[in-house]
């Protein structure tokens, strides 16, 4: 088994991280993107509108129906899907399989209709499952956070019910009991920690 400097350029293994809408996915990789720089987050390419504050090639690459249309095309995401029936996004390829020869832990935070696309492409991926600490907290962030209407969260909680039984496909569950404590656990199935 490679040790020491050997395990350094080990090709890593990809890991996606999916869960229902509202559950945290996006806090927890932002608590590993400041927490855990080791660890390369992948920059999913969408058609949606850049919110206050998302900056172009760090939260999202921002593109352009036709831009997007044509990545698929040119045989560019490694898995793409319209995500809560409204915007295109998807993991462009290059970069995973830059960054996977070398040796970086990569992680995908998709949804899971995108989880199931890599599990066909990618089968030696790894598959964590980040789940609610129960259902009412999992209503409570959706409205807490203020993003939607009554009707979009209607619609996603609905949603969010029948991702929540797509449990048992995963090879791991977190639980995001707290952000820092989750963010801690897969920072630590990726192999990191705060010494490394
Ligand atoms: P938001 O618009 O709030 O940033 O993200 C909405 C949803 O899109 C989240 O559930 C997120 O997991 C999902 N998402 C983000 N990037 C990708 C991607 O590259 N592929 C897929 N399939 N879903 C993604």
């Amino acid at each position: 088994l490679p040790t020491g400097a050997g395990a350094a350029t080990a090709p890593a293994p990809v890991t996606v991280l999916a869960g229902p809408t509202a559950v945290g996915k996006g806090t927890v990789s932002a608590a590993i993107r400041a927490r855990y720089p080791q660890i390369w987050l992948s920059v999913s390419a969408t058609t949606r509108a850049p919110r206050p504050g998302e900056v172009d090639g760090v939260h999202y690459r921002f593109v352009g129906e036709e831009e997007f249309s044509r990545l698929i095309e040119d045989g560019q995401m490694l898995e793409w899907a319209v995500v809560h029936g409204r915007n295109k996004y998807g993991t462009p390829r290059g970069p995973v399989e830059e960054k996977v020869a070398e040796g970086r832990p990569v992680l995908l935070e998709i949804d899971l209709a995108g989880a199931r696309q890599v599990r066909e492409s990618l089968p030696e991926a790894r598959f964590v499952f980040l789940a609610p600490p129960d259902w009412d907290t999992l209503v409570q962030r959706l409205v807490g956070r203020g993003t939607e209407d009554e009707e979009e969260r209607e619609r996603r909680l609905a949603t969010a019910r029948v991702e929540l039984a797509a449990e048992d496909e995963f090879d791991v569950t977190i639980v995001n009991d707290s952000v820092d404590r989750a963010a801690d656990e897969l920072a630590r199935l990726l192999g990191v920690n705060d010494l490394t």
